[in-house]
This record gives C-alpha cells, sequence and structure tokens, in this order.
C-alpha cells in the first residue's frame, strides 16, 4: 500500500509532520474548551454535545489519546476534525484555524496547501469576472437579453431583486464568455468550471441561460446555476457549475449569503433558485435553497450557523419530493434543529405558489406547517387503511417507532392520544410499544428515524460480532506486540473483519506507522469513518495480567473468524469439497491459542 493511499487525499497537499506538529500544539481539550464546558469526569472530559441537542452531557474528549466522541449521536474525531465540524471548515481550513491559534506558520512554499488556497482564490477572482459579464449582458439592451428579461419581468423579479442576488444572462453563442475575458486562458476558465473542452476547443459551458451566481458566506461567488431558457428538449431545465477547488454541490446553501443576515430563528429550505429568489421577493429573506442534491448533514451545519434552531422544509410535494422530505428530517435533528413541514397543495412550488396566491397567504400557511412527527403520522394514515385490524396496528407501530425517539413525555403524549383515537388502540399498548422499541440496546435515536427498510437491515446485524471488531481493533492499536502477532503468523485478513473501515484499519495496524491513535481520523475523509474510529477509539479495556488480554484477544479473534467462515460455508455450501477445507478450518480456529511476547 502506498503512501497516499493510507494517508488520504490531504497528504498531497500537507506533510504528515506538519500535520503533526499543529496537533501537537494544539491540546484537544484546550481547543474544545473554548467551545463547550467541560468537566473532569473518570479520567476524560464531558461537556454538552456541539453536535446534538442534550440535556445531559455524553460528549467526552480524551487527553491521552487526543480524540473526542459523543455517546449520544457518535460524533467523533481529532481536534482537526472537531474544528472542521463546529466551524463547518474543510481540512486546509481547519488546519489553518488551528495553526493561526498557536502561532504556528504553515509551510509556506512547495506544500500543496498553499497551491490549493492559491487555486481557490484564484477560481473566486475568475468567477467574479463571469459573474460580472453574466450581469451586465442582462442589463444592457442587448436584443439577445430579450428573452431573459421578459422571463424574470413575467415572474415579477424586479431591477432591484436582479441586483440582490447578482441575476445573469449568458448569451446563446458558443464563445461569449471566452471572448469577454480575453485575458484569462481557456484552461483556467475550464478548472472554474466556467467553459469546457470540445473536439473543436474550449466552448462556453452556460449558453441561452438565466445565471444564478452561488455565493458563500465569504461573499465568493463560488459558483453558478442556470436556467435553460431555450427549449425544453435543449438540455437541462438547470444546470450547476462542476465541482471545483471551490465549489462543492453539498456544501453550500443557494441564498445563504442573504438568509443569514434575516437573522430569523427559523430557515425555510426550498428546491430550486427560482424558488428562493421568490421567496425572498415576498418577503421571506430567510430562505435557501439545496441545489440539486439530497440535503446532507454539511447542509444542516450551515444552517445552524445561521443561529436558527428551526429548519422547515418546503420540498417538491411529489413522491420523490416526499421521499427527499423523510430523507431530510434525520439529518437535521442530528444537527440539533427542530424540524417543521410545509407543504404546498395548490400550486407546484414556492414560486407559482407565491405568484398565484400572494404572501399574505403563504404566511397563513407557514403558521399551519406540521411538526416532523404529525407529518410522518399524516404519512403512515394514507398508507394504511386504519378500518381493518391489520392495518390498524400496522399503522400504530409505525407511529410508535418515531415516537420512540422523543425526549418529551408532553409531546409524545399529544400524539398518542391523537393515535389512539384513530386507531381505537388503547393509549397504554401505544405506551408499551414506544417503550420497547426505545429500550432496544444499541438502537440510536436516529437510528430509529430512518426509513423502515434500513431499520431491518441493521437490526439484523449481529450486535456481538460488531463488538468484537471494534474491541479487537481498539486493542490492536493499544498493543503493538497483538498486532505485531497476528500480522506475523497471519491470523487475521481486512476481508475476515468485514472489509471497509475495519479492512483498512486492520491494514492500518499492521504496518505499525501510527504514532498516536489520533492520527487515524487523518486518514479518513468522511464524517461516518471519523465517527467509526471514534466508537473504536472510546471502547479502551484495561487488562490487569497478560493472561487476560490473550483471552480477550483469542476470543474476539475466534468470533470474528467463525463468522467469517460461517458465511464462507453459507455462500459454497454446494461446493462439497471446500465445505469440507472450511470445516477443517473452522475446527483450527476453535482450538487457536495465541501467546504474546513481552513488551
Ligand atoms: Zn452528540
Amino acid at each position: 500500500m502506498s503512501n497516499n493511499t493510507i494517508m488520504g487525499v490531504w497528504s498531497l497537499f500537507y506533510e504528515q509532520d506538519t500535520i503533526s506538529e499543529v496537533k501537537i500544539l494544539n491540546d484537544i481539550v484546550d481547543v474544545v474548551a473554548s467551545y463547550v464546558k467541560l468537566t473532569p469526569r473518570s479520567g476524560s472530559f464531558f461537556g454538552l454535545c456541539p453536535f446534538h441537542a442534550e440535556k445531559s452531557p455524553s460528549f467526552s474528549v480524551n487527553r491521552d489519546k487526543q480524540f473526542y466522541y459523543c455517546f449520544g449521536c457518535g460524533a467523533g474525531g481529532n481536534v482537526i476534525s472537531f474544528i472542521k465540524k463546529v466551524e463547518n471548515l474543510d481540512f486546509p481550513d481547519a488546519l489553518k484555524l488551528l495553526a493561526d491559534r498557536v502561532h504556528f506558520n504553515l509551510p509556506e512554499k512547495g506544500t500543496g496547501s498553499e497551491h490549493f488556497a492559491a487555486a481557490r482564490e484564484a477560481t473566486a477572482k475568475i468567477n467574479k469576472e463571469a459573474a460580472r459579464f453574466y450581469y451586465n449582458t442582462l442589463q444592457e439592451t442587448n436584443p439577445e437579453a430579450n428573452a431573459a428579461r421578459k422571463y424574470l419581468e413575467n415572474r415579477g423579479i424586479t431591477p432591484v431583486l436582479v441586483r440582490k442576488f447578482g441575476l445573469g444572462f449568458a448569451p446563446e453563442a458558443w464563445d461569449s464568455l471566452l471572448k469577454s475575458l480575453p485575458d484569462i486562458s481557456p484552461t483556467s476558465l475550464e478548472t472554474a468550471g466556467l467553459v469546457k473542452q470540445g473536439k473543436q476547443g474550449h466552448y462556453d459551458r452556460f449558453r441561452n441561460r438565466i445565471i444564478f451566481p452561488i455565493i458563500d458566506q465569504r461573499q465568493r461567488v463560488i459558483g453558478f446555476g442556470g436556467r435553460n431558457l431555450g427549449k425544453d428538449d435543449d438540455g437541462a431545465k438547470y444546470i450547476n457549475s462542476p465541482e471545483t477547488a471551490l465549489f462543492k454541490k453539498s456544501e453550500c446553501l443557494y441564498g445563504l449569503n442573504h438568509a443569514k443576515k434575516a437573522r430569523s430563528q427559523e430557515i425555510i429550505i426550498v428546491e430550486g433558485y427560482m424558488d428562493v429568489v421568490a421567496m425572498h421577493m415576498h418577503g421571506f429573506t430567510n430562505t435557501v435553497g439545496v441545489l440539486g442534491t439530497a440535503l446532507k448533514n454539511t447542509h444542516a451545519r450551515l444552517v445552524k450557523n445561521t443561529g436558527a434552531n428551526t429548519a422547515i422544509l418546503l420540498l417538491d410535494g411529489d413522491e420523490a419530493g416526499i421521499k427527499a422530505t423523510l430523507r431530510a428530517i434525520p439529518v437535521l435533528i442530528k444537527e440539533g434543529l427542530k424540524v417543521k413541514i410545509l407543504t404546498l397543495t395548490q400550486a407546484k412550488d414556492p414560486d407559482e405558489y407565491l405568484s398565484r396566491f400572494g404572501a399574505a397567504k403563504f404566511n397563513s400557511l407557514l403558521a399551519e406547517a406540521k411538526t416532523h412527527i404529525a407529518f410522518q403520522v399524516d404519512l403512515f394514515k394514507e398508507k394504511h387503511d386504519i378500518s381493518t385490524i391489520e392495518g390498524r396496528v400496522a399503522f400504530t407501530q409505525e407511529c410508535a417507532r418515531i415516537l420512540a425517539a422523543l425526549t418529551s413525555t408532553i409531546e409524545i403524549d399529544a400524539y398518542v392520544s391523537d393515535i389512539a383515537r384513530a386507531t381505537e388502540i388503547s393509549p397504554s399498548a401505544i405506551n408499551k410499544e414506544i417503550e420497547k422499541l426505545a429500550e432496544q440496546g444499541g438502537i440510536s435515536r436516529e437510528f430509529l428515524l430512518l426509513p423502515r427498510t434500513s431499520v431491518q437491515k441493521k437490526a439484523g446485524e449481529d450486535i456481538g460480532l460488531k463488538n468484537a471488531r471494534k474491541g479487537l481493533l481498539n486493542l490492536l492499536f493499544s498493543h503493538k506486540q497483538a498486532a505485531k502477532a497476528l500480522q506475523e503468523n497471519a491470523l487475521l485478513t481486512a476481508e475476515e473483519i468485514g472489509g471497509g473501515v475495519f479492512g483498512r484499519l486492520l491494514e492500518i495496524a499492521f504496518t505499525n506507522i501510527v504514532n498516536s491513535p489520533s492520527d487515524l481520523f487523518d486518514m479518513f475523509e468522511t464524517d461516518e469513518e471519523q465517527q467509526a474510529i471514534a466508537e473504536i477509539l472510546a471502547d479502551s479495556k484495561e487488562y490487569s495480567t497478560k493472561t487476560a488480554l490473550e483471552k480477550a484477544l483469542c476470543d474476539m479473534l475466534k468470533k470474528i473468524k467463525l463468522a467469517w467462515l460461517t458465511q464462507r460455508m453459507e455462500l459454497e455450501r454446494d461446493d462439497l469439497n471446500t465445505v469440507k477445507t472450511l470445516h477443517s478450518q473452522r475446527k483450527s480456529i476453535i482450538e487457536l491459542n495465541i501467546t504474546l511476547n513481552d513488551g
């Protein structure tokens, strides 16, 4: 395995020494303490989790191992991951913030960090020029932009609003932008995502489209959306900039720069560019748009960072929109936001609704937005025929599942009496069902909110096996002689331990390249991976004797290897010879014994 695959993408930009140095200078307890009030308890520090809403502290910070882990929501990572998450920054900016905090100079020349930062600033500059060109094109009495101006006029979009959002127009020609920015090389424009390379050279990406510049919180133009003005079969209705050094669809919200200024407790989330503009036009300036992607936790964090405590989802009312809404609910809750749902029945989107019925009617609609619970209960009601006994039972069980995730008993009670009334099932029976679900071990609150199919699949997983995998990896990272013994005797493979993060962690444990467990977090990219690592590190056990350690190692190893073997036997059951071989392997696993060297 090359060092790059191990270290992840950031090793292309930084020396691991630099990352280590910044981490050593920034003790995680000190850094976290400036965001969260921490109290020492049983060798760790505890506080209220900044990443989910809670009343008693389940957020732990470990000074010895320099990582944090929330027993409530599972968030975890090292000091860099913490800053990334809490400040909503990417890796380079988080590293920079921590370096600045301790007056450490990040190496200036020859490193990727500067290259990467420079690429982003260059893209921002080019985007600004392009935005100006599109804006001017729409403004001028250019006959080419007639249709665009007409379109906006018909939608009631005033020049003030055009200025506020910097709306523009990209002419139909293949090279309007290329010609208008002669000082910028086509390659640079391509890097910024504004032109494409074709057989006959470069050409404009956005043509005959209304342009919506996407502006981030630092007022940089990070990308563009374009609405087609041609015929419907003339390309997609909306297109976005491709992902660039500066633009990631899943990490921005359209209109956020304005919505933030509204300083509202509530943020309304809609789907399209035109919806955002229309909402702002009618005075709902606390509106943002997701750019044709599912709502991610990064989006939820951006909403949270505006200071709002409630997200109002106003997505399309069709089946896809309802699915997207159901998926978005747990994502928003996980970030500690209250969630309300607004459904439009008399129009297909907010833009249409507002132009037909106006702001006053929308306001009364807004006042009736449903809680996410009421929204889901209503969906269940449509799904099941509660005139039959089976329908009532299924309906009640589905409701119990989402109610089990609530913490407020008052809230639960209110819904329970509603459901009892609708189904004629006694409130105490419904409450029993809820308690049963809430008490099911190892099932977290977000988990209960997931759509049912994935719940069933996950519940089928063997918790004991998962614990053995986590426990073993924890042991291997804290007892190097154990990792050495497994590796030298080829006792375990990445596949046997379950592949994925577990497999990669096993390979890392075998290469013995990790100085501090907190380095592990720099080797993985996603939140899920960071959480998995924190969960593993948080589950540390002390072994009083060498024999106890050997026994624990052996037990976990056997459990993992036997599970793997059973799975293989199941798959190969028609091949008698293989089954025989596997049977004899099984015997030797059961008889396995491990003796560790001292040290
Ligand atoms: Zn948490």
